[in-house]
């Protein structure tokens, strides 16, 4: 494995700072805290983006990507992040884009993919129902045909900001005669259509990311089908791949550690800044060595992808230990405020005005094990697809 920059990749870096140096600004910056989003703000940056043509360095250059090595993709996540850049919401570049321009008809990707691309259009994840979650197939929001159009009836969970969403992709049952997987379709429904109310959760973090939505009645044309008719798991899968590998957040946990040590740095214990106290410094540690070691997994990964490889099972590896990685962070900087990180009141902060966000953080981040598939089930994932039991 060959890790180190070429002189090249190092001139792209720059290239990236300079860009970043110039159109982050800090309203962009605060766009993201916890589970809570400024949609205008993110939309924003995500067109600077998109006219600097650096909005979709994963899609295929056919598609509207960069053609950007894997390096420089890695280059540029973590460029981002450090620099303290929103993740990009990635209902749509990340999941529902890709599942497009591999499986969509000719008029899907014309009509999509170009609003994608410029944040025209925000798109929900409607997967997750009240009794299908690890057992996604268990799903069963019904679409019966009519005609030219589905008619679907039932109710997804934990979408998250389907408040703010124009389009919502869906997993719904069209059959089930046979194995529950077979009986699976992937509809591209509009939100506006009549029948769907979306029905707001409230959550740890005290910020509004998740909803339920439901279908009563919801007509969706039958050109919303992507693929055929009951292939919609194999579809599914495939956007899972791309959802677990963007979970893992190497880049951003850097950047978290990066604002721990500031906190550390202005925290106050026994009368000499926390970052001194040696058994704070010793936690900080162990979690640096970890994160050093996930970075090197990902870098192997990134390697031999760039040799012509797939990274197959090894994304459930990424999110499993990133996501450990990420809570271990949070917990340490909630440490770090003490009795300040359980004000959580943004209004009125007490003490430090960092603390509110620590703890938002904190708890929202309970759920990174959770979503996209829990760690438990990425468990599953090894032990039969890389350790074979
Ligand atoms: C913050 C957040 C945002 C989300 N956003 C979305 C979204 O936008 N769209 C969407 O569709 N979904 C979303 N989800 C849903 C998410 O994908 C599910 O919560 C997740 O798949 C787990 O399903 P569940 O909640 O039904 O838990 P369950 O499947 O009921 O699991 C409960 C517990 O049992 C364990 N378990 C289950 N099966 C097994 C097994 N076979 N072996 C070992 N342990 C097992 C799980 O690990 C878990 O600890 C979100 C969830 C959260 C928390």
């Amino acid at each position: 494995m060959d890790t180190k920059f070429t002189p090249e990749d190092l001139a792209f870096r720059d290239e990236v700072r300079a860009f970043l140096d110039e159109n982050l600004t800090d309203e962009i910056r605060s766009a993201a805290v916890g589970g809570d989003i400024q949609p205008e703000t993110i939309v924003k940056w995500q067109k600077i983006l998109f006219d600097k043509g650096w909005i979709a360095p994963n899609w295929p250059e056919a598609a509207g990507g960069t053609g950007w090595s894997v390096t420089q993709n890695y280059i540029f996540e973590n460029e981002c992040a450090m620099a303290g850049a929103p993740a990009v919401v990635p209902f749509g570049l990340k999941m529902v884009g890709p599942v497009i321009y591999t499986f969509g008809s000719d008029e899907q990707k014309q009509r999509f993919l170009p609003d994608i691309l410029q944040s025209n259009v925000w798109w929900c994840q409607g997967y997750s129902e009240p009794g299908a979650g690890s057992d996604l197939a268990a799903l069963q929001t019904k679409a019966e045909l009519d005609g030219d159009h589905y008619v679907v009836n039932g109710q997804k969970i934990w979408t998250t900001y389907a408040q703010h969403a124009d389009w919502i992709f869906c997993l719904v049952r069209t059959d089930s005669s046979g194995k529950k997987q077979e009986g699976i379709s992937f509809l591209l429904i509009d939100m506006k259509t009549p029948g769907i109310e979306v029905r707001k959760i409230d959550s740890i973090d005290n910020q509004h990311s998740l909803n339920e939505v439901f279908f009563d009645n919801v007509r969706v044309p039958v050109a919303n089908r992507i693929g055929e008719e009951n292939k919609g798991w194999t579809y599914a899968k495939y956007l899972l791949t791309h959802e677990r590998t963007a979970i893992a957040g190497v880049a951003q946990s850097k950047k978290a550690i990066q604002k721990l040590r500031d906190i550390a740095s202005k925290e106050i214990s026994g009368g000499e800044p926390l970052i001194n106290d040696a058994m704070f410094q010793a936690k900080l540690a162990d979690i640096e060595i970890e994160l050093m070691a996930l970075e090197y997994t990902e870098l192997r990964v990134i390697s031999s992808v760039a040799a012509g490889g797939a990274p197959g099972p090894e994304s459930s590896i990424l999110k499993i230990k990133g996501t450990e990685i990420q809570q271990a962070i949070a917990e340490l900087s909630v440490e770090a405020c003490g009795h300040y990180a359980h004000m959580l009141n943004e209004e009125n902060p007490i003490g430090n005005d960092y603390a509110w966000a620590v703890s938002a953080k904190y708890l929202y981040g309970r759920a990174s094990t959770i979503y996209g598939g829990s760690n438990e089930v990425q468990k599953n994932i090894i032990a039969k697809m890389v350790l074979g039991l």
